[in-house]
């Protein structure tokens, strides 16, 4: 009888395990921007899917051995940080005084822990360093040569200035110079990365990274660093990452306002994504954003020519660069 009593309790205890065990979801995006296939060098393409591919095999590994969102997103993001065509650790955009100056920032929807750093100069993968400000310092934000020093102490990989330039980026600043283009050109702005997740508990999850803006100046910060701007995350509305014109999405709050809208008025992810990037598009910004739910939803929304972007779950990856209508 003890025995029957203590099997039932056990097969009880794991269907309840059962019921909470979501289907684990992940996007992930390379940045927004005038992205045309046109204009696209041979290869580029091939390149570009692989990248993004690698960064969501990283972050599925994770979630489909029950690995936690946090875990997952930062995975996703390190890879890309590493690959030089996206704008985010090595191949980060050149300030105008030709320096990398980066920014990242993660939170998690599960408890609304957030982490960011603006300004910094050393560390291999700035989205690390966001974590570490998020689960090792008693604070959400560390700038410039504290969050270096930080992370240093948290004993974080380093790399010299050397590692995050590339020539590339180097010719863009030149162009920027020359052509004295607003820095806020759209062409100069494109491929910062992130990634959000819905892991197999119901948790979520997000994560940005990038250089800023090519020809930067007197310490501009945009919107990725910015909890509520370029990153957001809560169990009870969604995950959003944002990539753009980083003036207007501080200005909207795009990735809070997406996921209080949810959370308030019951409005469905693509709908909110839509509708608040419709405001940015509305106020003179432009840019692009994905999200996840705790239901699993699954969502792009830009108002760009392209946008660099993935998305994996259980049933397999897709890679897509253009607006659906360039990809047709
Ligand atoms: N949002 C970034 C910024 O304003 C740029 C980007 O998304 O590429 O710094």
């Amino acid at each position: 009888m003890r025995t029957l009593l203590i099997l039932g309790a056990l097969l009880m205890s794991s269907a309840a395990h059962a019921q909470v065990k979501a289907d684990w979801k992940l996007v992930i995006h390379g940045g927004a921007g005038t992205i045309r296939k046109a204009n696209m060098p041979p290869g580029k393409e091939q390149e570009l899917h692989a990248a993004l591919d690698r960064a969501l095999a990283a972050g599925s590994k994770i979630l489909s051995s029950g690995g936690s969102a946090p875990d997952a997103v930062e995975a996703s993001v390190r890879v890309l940080e590493d690959d030089p065509n996206f704008n985010a650790g090595r191949g980060s955009v050149f300030t105008y005084d030709g320096d990398n100056e980066m920014d990242s920032s993660i939170m998690d929807g599960r408890t609304r822990a957030a982490g960011a750093v603006t300004g910094v100069t050393a560390t291999k993968n700035p989205i690390s360093l966001a974590r570490a400000v998020m689960e090792k310092s008693e604070h959400v934000f560390l700038s410039r040569e504290g969050a270096n020093e930080f992370s240093r102490q948290q004993g974080l990989e380093q790399a010299a200035p050397d590692y995050f330039a590339t020539p590339e980026r180097r010719r863009q600043l030149e162009v920027f110079k020359s052509k004295k283009v607003s820095a806020l050109d759209i062409e100069y702005k494109f491929g910062t990365v992130g990634a959000v997740a819905l892991d197999s508990s119901g948790h979520v999850a997000a994560a940005t990274s990038t250089g800023g803006m090519t020809g930067k100046r007197w310490g501009r910060i945009g919107d990725s660093p910015i909890i509520g701007a370029g990153t957001y995350a809560d169990d009870r509305g969604c995950a959003v990452s944002g990539t753009g014109w980083g003036e207007y999405f501080i200005r909207v709050g795009v990735a809070h306002e997406i996921c209080a809208r949810m959370r308030l008025d019951g409005a469905a992810a693509q709908t909110a994504a839509d509708d608040v990037m419709a405001e940015v598009k509305a106020l003179g910004g432009d840019g692009g954003v994905i999200v996840v739910t705790p239901k699993g939803d699954m969502v792009y929304s830009f108002n760009t020519a392209g946008m660099y972007r993935g998305k994996a779950d259980a049933t397999g990856r897709s890679t897509r660069l253009y607006s659906e209508a360039q990809e047709r």
